[in-house]
């Protein structure tokens, strides 16, 4: 068996097994449409291989020629197809299979020429080059915020596309690529063309893999962060976040603030219009959270009718209006599911934190500074005092701050 050959029923193998683990990603929720597709196109590759494998059986290579040319342009399609699902982008159907008609015809007809035609060798290497440019074009065209890996992907796809298009000339100063078929898997430029092939099909491959591996992890960490019900963080997740602005914070020597919220007499809203117009309620209130905060902002439900946010560059005074802002705007929302008179209100306890404290200690401050809220008559801000005092000087302390 010739180094070509070998190298073929290697790269048969290597397909098989990427299409397995697609197919096996493809069991999972997130990227199962993508997944599917890059299965297919590893398929379709299987294929390929199977068919190229055989042409030197044949006595006119023409049509299997002609059918691996079209199946492996077809493999290429669909893993297009999966990077532009994955990447939320529309697949371009249309111009690829008028472009797989156009170049399949083409291929047909070159065969015409002499073997060793540049031309010939073009008509057939090209269309692959065009489509790891279509690859291309799909990731760059995504709205989706781009990281390390799909940057690594772009650069892997320009590279496949400049080695499809430099093969004819790879395989000129190789020496040809062989008088017939037979020839062909025994010349070193087979031997090249086929190893570049396995380089650059394992390559992308895994840099997919690891793509999709990557977002369903990034699925699955956030939703077991997220509360269901608000989609703010949930106490767990809060905690850590915080934990890391107050880090960041204290190392960039700025000031965090922390926010604490309350449902002001939530029992009774329950008790009088149910249990769903609370939840209601409860969603409303953590939409006006959401919009409130801003992106370094880190919002979170804590407990039943109980909310937190860090304000990472933000002191005792802009925090409190902040709270003050959130405090009026929710006491003058109508809530979809309840009486058009009715409001609800929440009260809020605000505290800065002070060197040599931890995210605990400012949450216990905060919610003291809560408490005097409620005690204050609810549907109120309080403040924490500024320096370390105890509780009972907290409201004393707010009034003559501000
Ligand atoms: P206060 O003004 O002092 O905060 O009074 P409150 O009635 O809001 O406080 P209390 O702690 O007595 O009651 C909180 C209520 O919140 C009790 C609980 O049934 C309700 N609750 C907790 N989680 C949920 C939830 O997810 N949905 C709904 N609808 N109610 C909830
Ligand atoms: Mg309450
Ligand atoms: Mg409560």
């Amino acid at each position: 068996m010739s180094g070509a050959n070998f190298i073929l029923l290697i790269n048969l193998s290597a397909a098989g097994l990427l299409a397995a683990a697609f197919m096996a990603v493809a069991f999972h929720d997130v990227g199962r449409v993508p997944a599917r597709w890059l299965a297919s196109g590893y398929l379709l590759g299987i294929a390929y291989f199977a068919i190229e494998f055989s042409i030197p059986a044949f006595a006119d290579a023409r049509f299997p020629v002609v059918t691996a040319f079209a199946v492996f342009l077809g493999a290429t399609m669909a893993f297009n197809a999966g990077l532009a699902r994955k990447y939320g982008v529309a697949p371009p159907w249309s111009p690829m299979l008028f472009f797989l008609f156009a170049t399949t015809i083409a291929v047909y007809y070159v065969q015409d020429l002499p073997r060793q035609s540049l031309a010939r060798m073009m008509a057939y290497q090209l269309p692959y080059a065009v489509m790891q440019f279509v690859a291309l074009a799909i990731v760059w065209s995504s709205r989706q915020r781009l990281a390390g890996l799909d940057r690594i992907l772009m650069a892997v796809l320009a590279l496949s596309g400049m080695q499809f298009a430099s093969k004819p000339f790879i395989a000129h100063a190789l020496g040809g690529w062989g008088a017939d078929p037979q020839a062909y898997l025994q010349s070193n430029y087979a031997l090249v063309s086929q190893s570049l092939g396995t380089i650059f099909g394992l390559a992308l491959a895994l840099l997919m893999l690891a793509i999709l591996v990557r977002d369903v992890l990034a699925e699955v960490t956030s939703k077991s962060e997220t509360d269901t019900l608000s989609r703010l963080l949930n106490r767990g997740a809060f905690t850590r976040r915080a934990e890391q602005a107050v880090l960041g914070a204290t190392r960039q020597g700025v000031p965090v603030a922390l926010v604490i919220a309350d449902l002001d007499h939530f029992k009774a809203i329950n008790d009088s219009f149910g249990h769903a117009s609370g939840d209601l309620v409860i969603e409303t209130f953590a939409g006006l959270l959401r919009e409130a905060a801003a992106g370094h902002h880190v919002a979170g439900r804590i407990g039943g009718e109980e909310f937190a946010i860090i304000l990472p560059g933000t002191n005792l005074a802009a925090a409190r209006l902040f709270a003050e802002g959130t405090r009026s705007a929710f006491s003058a929302l109508p809530i979809d599911g309840l009486p058009a008179d009715s409001r609800c209100t929440a009260s809020f306890g605000v505290a800065e934190l002070h060197a040599s404290e931890d995210v605990a200690d400012l949450m216990r401050r905060a919610d003291e500074a809560l408490y005097q809220a409620k005690n204050a008559g609810r549907d109120c801000v309080r403040v924490a005092p500024v320096e370390a005092r105890s509780s009972g000087e907290a409201e004393a302390s707010s009034n003559s701050l501000f």
